[in-house]
């Protein structure tokens, strides 16, 4: 079976065919993205109307290409997936519309499916493949969850951020120390050049006994200890590196520790780690370490899978199809869900 997805919930057109037959494991053909991050960056964020109006210039000429280069055609095609949700209303529609013309003009079934979900499996297509049943980790832009999964669909929320997503966090910080939109890999990179203990920041919740996260204070502790630098003239290279290593050590120090309480909380042995925040090497450092001391097992997405793209998507319908979690429809009335919280797919 070949899903074609279509990826469109916020400032990524993704899209990537995915074959999938009988228990194999899923293989990803080809994928093609367009990020519109440029496109925002003036802005200091993602301007909605313009994010719609560029998927609908970018979503068929990147289906073409992806068809190009898995050497298939459009007869090809199964199956065509979307994201129904959550993300940017009008985004969301955007795709929506073109999964179901294009499969309308086949004659072929579509199905709309969980952006988070599309992150939660993008695991699956690396080659450290995880095998259920795990705890995940999902840290995006948007969301900071902790999930017991048993099987495909089957998600029990066991904590989540009260605030600010730990992407956001990043996000933010990055904003007041100047380094643009969005900010995370940037100041991943600044910090790799400064002190993680220069600065004292706010560990939010990591003592709460519960596995729910906090990141919204983290920003204002940033800003006091910046504004302290400028007031005292010691903004420089150094204490700018110093204080983006101090931020990064906060946010990872609670993800490590909450995600390993999860592990303890649950008696599972395998975690699954997904979302852009994903790919932050110190993240994957710690866990990794972490994880040997006591015999665990981490699994990430490859780091060009961890952020938006077409082949979670595309994937996540497949999995679904073949875990009997969903069936595809052809009667192409299609809806979104701009809010749709991950344990209640089903
Ligand atoms: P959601 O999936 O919740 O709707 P999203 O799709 O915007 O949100 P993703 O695309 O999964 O989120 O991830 C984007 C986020 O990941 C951004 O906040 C970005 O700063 C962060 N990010 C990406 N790379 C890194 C990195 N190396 N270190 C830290 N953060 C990173
Ligand atoms: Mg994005
Ligand atoms: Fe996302």
């Amino acid at each position: 079976m070949n899903v074609l997805g279509i990826e469109s919930s916020c400032d990524e057109t993704g899209v990537a065919l995915v074959t999938i037959d009988g228990g194999a494991v899923p293989a990803l053909r080809a994928h093609a993205l367009h990020s519109q991050v440029a496109m925002h960056q003036d802005y200091g964020g993602v301007v909605p109307e313009l994010a719609s109006r560029d998927h609908i210039r970018r979503v068929l000429p990147l289906a073409r290409q992806v068809l190009h280069e898995a050497q298939a055609t459009l007869a090809d095609v199964d199956v065509v997936a979307f994201t129904r949700g959550p993300g940017l209303a009008g985004a969301l529609l955007v795709g929506a519309g073109v999964a179901c013309a294009l499969a309308a003009a086949l004659g072929k079934p579509t199905l709309g499916v969980h952006h988070l979900e599309g992150h939660l499996l993008s695991p699956f297509l690396s080659a450290d493949a995880p095998e259920f049943p795990f705890v995940a980790l999902l840290v995006s832009g948007g969301h900071t969850q902790l999930m017991r999964v048993e099987g495909v669909g089957d998600y029990e929320l066991l904590g989540e951020t009260i605030d600010d997503a730990a992407g956001e966090a990043f996000d933010k910080s990055a904003k007041l120390l100047g380094l643009g939109y969005p900010g995370g890999p940037a100041l991943s990179r600044l910090a790799a050049f400064g002190n993680p203990e220069a600065f004292a920041l706010p560990r939010p919740l990591l003592h709460s006994g519960n596995l729910d996260f906090s990141f919204a204070g983290l920003k204002t502790a940033v800003l006091t200890q910046h504004r302290k630098l400028e007031a005292a003239g010691n903004v420089c290279e150094q204490s700018r590196a110093d204080l983006a290593a101090s931020t990064q050590a906060a946010i990872v120090e609670v993800l490590v520790k909450k995600s390993l309480a999860a592990l303890k909380a649950t008696g599972l042995k395998r975690l699954v780690v997904s979302g852009g925040v994903g790919a932050n090497s110190a993240l994957r450092e710690q866990l990794n370490t972490a994880a040997q001391r006591r015999g665990l097992r981490v699994h990430y997405p490859e780091l060009a899978l961890c952020t938006d793209n077409g082949a979670m998507i595309a994937l996540a319908a497949a999995m679904r199809l073949q875990a009997g979690r969903a069936e595809a429809a052809h009667d192409y009335a299609f809806d979104v869900k701009p809010r749709w919280p991950l344990d209640q797919i089903g």
